[in-house]
């Protein structure tokens, strides 16, 4: 376990911004992962779990308490690893809550497990991709997860929960927004099969020019993905500003059938009577419309911002970027004006994506 003090957490983040840690731990085993946390727990003082930093926005004035840093290692094959064992149960592989994820997704795709291919070149661990039901393209973490192991900090215990078990939903499980649960390993179950799962999103069949549902072989699947992203500035790149970024910064909206309605006949009266919002149905009735359409018709055009160093992404508008030397506040600030300006022109509310520390929207 190392332990520093003082230490600067703008690096640590895509965002990059955020002051000081007071003290960070950096934990290489579950063991002392657990270890730090409890200690931490029973002083009684603040705590912060950092995996990669690419969902956090932490506040210019630094965190006030100890941040335990997930470095732990491990991916352990469990049971299906011969290729064909489709037929009895998949691929079930452990993955420790430090692994780089798309290092995990490579693997994968290099493998012959299908489940994952979609979510190519999203930034981060392995740990936190079940916390906010990591999802693009058409695949979400929770199609393939079997189970996620954690602490349970308030019980002081490991518990295991099975899938059904995690709540998740759109961008959302039982592990978000609370402090309650650190997740050491999750355990995913793959299918064993050298094609993609069905393809589930248009822009990616059309890139690979092949129909909705069609399932291609795992590398192109990959690559597809990779550049659709790069188009989208949300593939991490160093020489690049529009990815210095939380990838997206607000949620897409799932709304009531009624304010679904109301918030159509607010865009058809600003924008003209053909205008019909982006929309997919939900379970329950719901409907998810597109926060990127939102902010883009509310005025928040790609770039907006510029020059200022927190900026719209000029490839995305839902991407909220650091250009160089913007601070937490710029970014928040930022971040405030679309999502006020989107609710004044439309009466939708947007909920920000990343985890804010010592901020608020
Ligand atoms: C360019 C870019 C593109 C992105 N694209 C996508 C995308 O397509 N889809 C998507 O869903 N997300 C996307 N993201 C967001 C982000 O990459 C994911 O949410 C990722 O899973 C966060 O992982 P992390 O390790 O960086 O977590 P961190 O940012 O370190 O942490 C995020 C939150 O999870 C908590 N946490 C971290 N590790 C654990 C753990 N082991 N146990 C319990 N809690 C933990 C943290 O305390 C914090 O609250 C993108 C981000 C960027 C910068």
């Amino acid at each position: 376990m190392r332990e520093e003090r003082d230490v600067p957490l703008a690096a640590l983040t895509t965002m990059r911004v955020g002051g000081p840690a007071t003290r960070m731990v950096t934990a290489e085993t579950s063991d002392e992962l657990v270890d730090a946390v409890r200690e931490v727990d029973d002083a009684e003082e603040p705590l912060l779990l950092l995996s990669g930093g690419s969902n956090l926005v932490v506040a210019d004035a630094g965190f006030p308490g100890t941040v335990v840093r997930v470095a732990t290692r491990g991916i352990e094959v469990e049971a299906g690893a011969e290729r064909g064992a489709a037929s009895c149960g998949g691929v079930l592989v452990r993955v420790a809550a430090g692994e780089d994820w798309d290092a995990l997704v490579a693997r994968a795709v290099a493998e012959g497990w299908a489940g994952v291919e979609a979510l190519s070149g999203i930034p981060g661990l392995t740990g936190a991709t079940p916390v906010q039901n990591v999802g693009a393209y058409g695949q979400e973490v929770a199609q393939t997860i079997a189970s996620v192991r954690t602490w349970d900090r308030r019980d002081q215990r490991v518990r295991t929960f099975a899938n059904a078990d995690c709540r998740f939903t759109y961008r959302h499980s039982r592990f978000k927004g609370t402090d309650r649960y650190v997740v050491l390993d999750v355990v995913f179950q793959f299918e064993a099969a050298d094609l993609s799962r069905p393809v589930a999103y248009a822009d990616l069949a059309a890139g690979l020019d092949v129909d909705l549902g069609a399932r291609v072989p795992l590398a192109d699947a990959r690559e597809a993905v990779l550049a659709q992203r790069r188009r989208r500035g949300m593939v991490l790149d160093a020489d690049d500003p529009d990815t210095w970024s939380c990838g997206s910064f607000f949620t897409n909206p799932i709304l009531g059938e009624a304010e679904f309605a109301a918030f159509a006949g607010r865009a058809a009266e600003r924008l003209g009577d053909g205008i019909r919002p982006p929309h997919w149905p939900e379970p329950g009735g719901r409907v998810k419309t597109s926060a990127a359409w939102l902010i883009d018709k509310a005025g928040y055009g790609k770039g907006f911002g510029l020059p200022a160093p927190a900026a719209l992404s000029t490839k995305h508008t839902l991407a909220v970027t650091n250009r160089g030397g913007a601070t937490a506040a710029d970014v928040v600030a930022l971040a405030r004006q679309v999502r006020d300006g989107v609710e004044d022109a439309f009466g939708v509310r947007l909920v920000n994506e990343p985890v804010l520390v010592g901020l608020e929207l």
